[in-house]
Order: structure tokens, then sequence, then C-alpha cells
């Protein structure tokens, strides 16, 4: 018999919870100590003298849409862009929203989170987070909100957009950093996390189309342990 589609869920018996025991594979989401998402508290957060540097080099790209597990991603034709981060050039392989946000600030969530999944060429992977709230006018996704629900309503389907996640972004690059883990099974740790503090805007039109697919995609909070959070200054 093949591997079915989806092996786990955000509710019921295969939801959260039970994650760590659904197969060996996904022991690591009961017994790690470093896992993700988790929320930010400015009075733990430590503010760091000379921030490591962020440098986002994004490009317009066709991105490929088609549903993974329990949500959508997209991924880049051009490998070549992504971010350099304290020295280290990460290409971006991947990209996907949480609705409402997985990580929170001081326990608050945002509408959505969006992750852009990178790696380096020694196999470490960096997520860049990305929050929005929803405003009536809000950063404009175009073909992606109208492709969204297709493509999750069947795993055949395949569709190309163009697109720039650039406009994702925010102004100000001011962000949180610290080491944590995938947010979805197999929930492996020695992932490097950057939370971008300033949260841009996704349009009510924009996000009534992902919340018909991805609403209750957040894995709750997780301990931080002996974990640090930074602030970049
Ligand atoms: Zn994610």
């Amino acid at each position: 018999m093949s591997e079915p589609l989806v092996k786990w869920s955000y509710q019921g018996d295969k939801g959260p919870h039970y994650w760590g025991h659904i197969c060996d594979e996904y022991e690591i989401a009961k017994s790690g100590k470093n896992q993700s998402p988790v929320d930010i508290h400015m009075e733990k957060v430590m503010e760091v003298q000379e921030s490591l540097p962020l440098e986002l080099n994004y490009k317009p790209t066709t991105y490929t849409v088609r549903r993974v597990e329990n949500s959508v991603h997209l991924f880049p034709e051009n490998k070549e862009q992504g971010l350099t981060f304290n020295g280290k050039r990460y290409n971006l392989i991947a990209f996907h929203g949480h609705i409402p946000s997985e990580h929170t600030l001081n326990q608050e969530y945002f509408a959505i989170e969006w992750h852009l999944v990178h790696m380096n060429e020694a196999g470490e992977r960096l997520v860049l987070a990305i929050w929005m709230d929803e405003e009536l006018e809000g950063s404009d996704f175009g073909e992606l909100a109208e492709i969204f629900p297709q493509v999750f309503a069947n795993f055949g389907i395949e569709k190309q957009i163009s697109l720039d996640v650039s406009n994702l972004l925010p102004e100000k690059r001011a962000y949180f950093t610290y080491h944590g883990s995938l947010t979805t099974p197999p929930t492996f740790e020695g992932v490097t996390w950057i939370v971008l503090r300033e949260a841009t805007t996704i349009s009510q039109e924009d996000f009534a189309a992902f919340q018909e697919v991805i609403q209750d995609t957040n894995r709750p909070l997780q301990a931080l342990n002996d974990r640090d959070i930074h602030h970049s200054a």
C-alpha cells in the first residue's frame, strides 16, 4: 500500500497534541526541547548590541502552486533568490501561510503568518516569518487568492503564478531570531527562525480566500525552555 497523502491533521486524533505518537519519525514533536512556534514576549526578548546582518534579496519569478499535506505551498522556479544572514547565504525553496499566525507577540495573534522556507549549501534550514494584519486594503496577491482553493481541493492539480515575494515584506527589517523547529511534522529541529517585527497588511478579500483553505492551521505555542530570543537593534 502506498503512503497516505496526509498522515496528520490540525484536529482530532491526528491533531497537534498527538503528532509525536503518529510514527517514530514524528517523535520529536513530543520529546523536542527546541520546538516552534513560540510566544515572543517582549519583556524576555534580549536586545543585541550589534545585530547579525540580514540582507533580503528576492526577485520576481514563477512559482508552482501545489497542495502539500494540509496546506498549499509555492515552489519558485528561480532558485537563486533568498537571503544572507550572518554571512551565510540561504536560498528560498518554498513558501506557505498559516491562519492565524503561529508565532505570537506578547500572546497576541496576527491574522496570517507567511513562512519563507530557505536552505543553505550545508542543508541548514532558515524560515523567515512575515506577519500580516487584515485590513480593508492590503497587499494584493492577485491570482493566487483564486488559485488557492482550487489547488487545495485536488492533489493532482498544479498551477503556475508569477510573484515577487519582496512585495510581502514590511519596510523595516527589525527582526526576532531564535533556534526552533519546523511547525509541521516531522517537526525537525535545527531551524533558524527570523520573525520580522513589523506586520504588513492583507486585504479582507484575499484573506477571506486564504481563510477558506488554511483556517486553523497554526500549531499551538511550544515551550521556550532554555532558549533565548534575540531582537535586532
Ligand atoms: Zn509554516
